[in-house]
């Protein structure tokens, strides 16, 4: 939730009393606490519900209103219309360009696209059931936890769990046995925690997955050999797509109600969705040939369900996403087209590394990285080079239990890029961590990062879900480089 005193101005905030992560509870009160008191709005009511079989909690500053309390005396309300425009709701990015940005979705327009993809992007009749996994608080969550499914007449699956550690690596594959579930929609990361944990998937096998069709992939790019892996797993094609929250819904996507190919070719994400006319723009608004890396953007006007300013600043709405191609919108993200129409899409703009005048998308590179066996998450920054303007940097998580010596492991991921990208890349640093900073929608936070390994000023998006992480890396990095 971002209180901050030049957005949001709510009536009203409702709050669960803490949130569940592996090892700890997220209390929330404290929290809104900070909030209010950094703000110069105040809400005219703040309504707690108090998870089961826990203390109750009130915010101390203010008096506060008990959720159980207030449903047992409410009456129901007959439903309000409204306008098609009329803003349903703000929601902010994930901030892996830079601060969130308060996305105004509308009413009508979404309502039918959500619904319209539930058949003809993912396939499903109403009655089946579906589960998306993500935190509801993201677009993913409103638009395929919440409206869509419930509007075309899906049962919907809401998890509060992790895929690993609650209590293992087979939680996946338990949900989707018990409820049924016939398509799922799941980030990379998520696939790469459980293959992390549970190469083989030992834990999931017992559990039957008979209805079990689909499964979508989306968020980030998904590498080849997790996309592989998944197949090989769940036994059920596995369908990379690509959208944001600025739009709401699928942009690119193997459309499988319309009958788009259930193997699609490797690395794509799909082609574009009806309504959305994307195309690859080079800096002179000359389109891309079919391969050749460059901006992706949608022809105007975007579709029913597309955002429809950013809250309170639609001078930033204009400049941001419409000024740099006049006539489309500015995605933002880089990638190319095949020859069949098929989109790729690779990093952020903002993430193409420019090493001595070849640009490199992070994606391709950490594609690459990543299929080293022994790697199961890397992050490919640019580093300041005094020579070639910037040097690829890869920072690399290890699979658990691997003995190799990085030293070996770190020759052998400089020989695969070389292999895959070519010398071009001048692709010679990388470091092992831990782990990586990612948002809690697991986006890698890159441009915060090649500021953090180039020693500059950066600032930690909030939506960050643990911001130690950069000091490990910081660490690392001073032993390093
Ligand atoms: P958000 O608005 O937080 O959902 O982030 C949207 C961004 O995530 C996109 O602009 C892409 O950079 C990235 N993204 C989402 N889906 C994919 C995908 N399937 N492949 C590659 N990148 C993706």
């Amino acid at each position: 939730m971002i209180l901050n005193k030049f957005d949001t101005k709510p009536k009203m905030v409702v709050t669960a009393s803490f949130g569940i992560e592996p090892g700890r509870r997220v209390e929330y009160i404290p929290l809104l606490e900070k909030a209010l008191d950094l703000t110069l709005h105040k809400p005219e009511k703040i309504l707690i519900y108090n998870r089961p079989n826990m203390e109750t909690v009130s915010v101390v500053s203010r008096d506060s209103l008990d959720w159980e309390k207030e449903m047992a005396t409410a009456r129901p309300h007959d439903c309000v219309p409204l306008t098609t425009n009329h803003p349903l709701y703000v929601l902010y990015t994930s901030g892996t360009t830079g601060l969130p940005k308060g996305v105004v979705r509308d009413t009508g327009g979404y309502a039918v696209m959500l619904n319209w993809t539930m058949s003809d992007v993912y396939g499903l009749q109403p009655g089946e059931v579906w589960w998306a996994a993500s935190d509801l608080g993201w677009v993913v969550g409103h638009s395929y936890i919440c409206y869509g499914p419930l509007l075309h007449g899906n049962t919907t699956v809401l998890y509060e769990g992790k895929p690993v550690g609650t209590p293992d690596a087979g939680a996946y594959f338990r949900l989707l046995s018990e409820h049924g579930v016939a398509a799922m929609f799941v980030a990379p990361t998520a696939l790469r925690a459980i293959c992390q944990h549970d190469p083989q998937a030992s834990l999931g096998m017992k559990y039957p997955l008979t209805r079990f069709r689909t499964l979508f992939v989306a968020g980030e790019r998904c590498d080849i050999d997790t996309l592989n892996w998944a197949k090989k797993i769940f036994k059920v094609p596995v369908l990379d797509h690509w959208w944001q929250t600025e739009t709401g819904s699928p942009v690119a996507a193997s459309c499988v109600g319309l009958g788009s190919s259930l193997s699609p070719p490797d690395g794509q994400t799909g082609k574009p969705v009806p309504g959305y006319n994307v195309t690859v723009l080079d800096t002179d608004m000359k389109e891309a040939k079919p391969r050749i890396l460059g901006n992706i953007v949608v022809k105007l006007p975007l579709p029913p369900g597309a955002f429809t300013t950013l809250w309170k600043n639609d001078e930033l709405f204009k400049e941001l996403y419409f000024t740099k191609f006049p006539g489309y919108y500015d995605t933002m993200d880089a990638g190319y087209m095949d020859e069949e129409g098929y989109l790729y899409v690779m990093s952020r703009v903002d993430d193409v590394i420019n090493v001595a005048g070849h640009r490199i998308s992070a994606g391709a590179l950490e594609e690459a990285i990543l299929q080293h066996s022994a790697v199961v998450d890397c992050a490919v920054v640019g580093l300041e080079d005094p020579l070639k303007g910037h040097v690829p940097l890869a920072l690399c998580v290890v699979q658990n239990g691997v003995t190799k010596g990085e030293d070996i492991v770190a020759q052998e991921i400089t020989n695969l890029v070389r292999e895959s990208i070519g010398p071009v890349a001048a692709f010679r640093k990388m470091i092992f961590v831990k782990r990586l900073p990612k948002t809690r929608s697991g986006k890698i936070p890159r441009s915060t990062l090649a500021a953090a390994v180039n020693r500059k000023p950066y600032k930690i998006s909030p939506t960050i879900e643990d911001p130690d992480v950069f000091e490990e890396i910081e660490t690392i990095l001073k032993r390093h480089i």
